[in-house]
């Protein structure tokens, strides 16, 4: 497989063509980034930890029979994945009350959830990521009915085999942030990536955060937390 030229620049990571129009590579970069881009460091090793991370949660998830974008590891910061049309919309679901549940409704953080909340997002950091519903993603075409029950249904199904991933390893699994895409034969499929940069993690015991929350509430020890929920789930890095 041979890398050509760059597709497109995120936050976190490039994404460069390759020899096979189907297929192209992710850059994990390390580059960490909050509120909508307006804090960016560079974190020694971040790059790295996510590329390795997102592979061995992807392989869990393909596992169970989710399908995902991931196809191979190609280097150290490196991944190989399938071409996908991305839906501009972010599914997110909260086992635990944080963040900007927490800021929007002034409920208490760390109430528990049940059922877990489910929440749509347009992909806009201009608009700093505006919550929208079912109505506004059909209206705009941004996805079809069928298409916005997947995404829920798969972004559920993920739920269940990490929380209990995390939870064997010690951590509650408190919210994530999917995103989804349409692959050569319209499939859905989950694309992007699950690292610590895109959902929170604390110690079961503790309560320790050990996401990005680290980086935007400035606890430090960022790079290194994530290495140890890395280990805690036998990641080899
Ligand atoms: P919140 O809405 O509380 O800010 O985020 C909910 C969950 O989705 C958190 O785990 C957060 O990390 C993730 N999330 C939401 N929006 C984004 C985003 O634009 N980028 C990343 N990396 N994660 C996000």
């Amino acid at each position: 497989m041979e890398k050509r030229e760059e597709l497109y620049r995120g936050k976190a990571k490039t994404v460069y063509l390759t020899d096979d129009s189907d297929k192209l590579i992710l850059l994990f970069r390390n580059d960490t980034s909050a509120f909508d881009g307006e804090k960016i460091e560079q974190l020694e090793r971040k790059g790295e930890v996510n590329n390795k991370f997102n592979h061995f949660i992807m392989s869990r998830l393909e596992e169970a029979g989710i399908s995902t974008q991931v196809e191979a590891l190609v280097s150290d910061t490196e991944s190989l994945v399938k071409k996908l049309k991305m839906i501009p919309v972010e599914c997110v679901v909260r086992n635990v009350a944080a963040g900007s549940l927490v800021r929007r409704l002034g409920v208490e953080e760390g109430q528990s959830l049940n059922p877990p909340v489910f929440e749509f997002f347009l992909k806009n950091d201009a608009l700093h990521d505006p919550m929208v519903n079912d109505f506004h993603i059909v209206s705009f075409g941004w996805a079809t009915e069928a298409q916005i029950a997947s995404m829920k249904a798969l972004t559920f199904a993920v739920n269940n085999v990490l929380k209990k991933l995390f939870d064997d390893a010690g951590m509650i699994l408190v919210d994530y942030k999917l995103e989804f895409g349409l692959d050569k034969d319209g499939e859905i499929v989950l694309g992007d990536e699950f690292t610590p940069d895109g959902c929170r993690l604390w110690d079961k015991e503790t309560r320790k955060k050990m996401d990005k929350d680290r980086f935007r509430q400035g606890l430090g020890s960022v790079v290194e937390t994530y290495i140890e929920v890395a280990e805690r789930l036998g990641i080899k890095l």
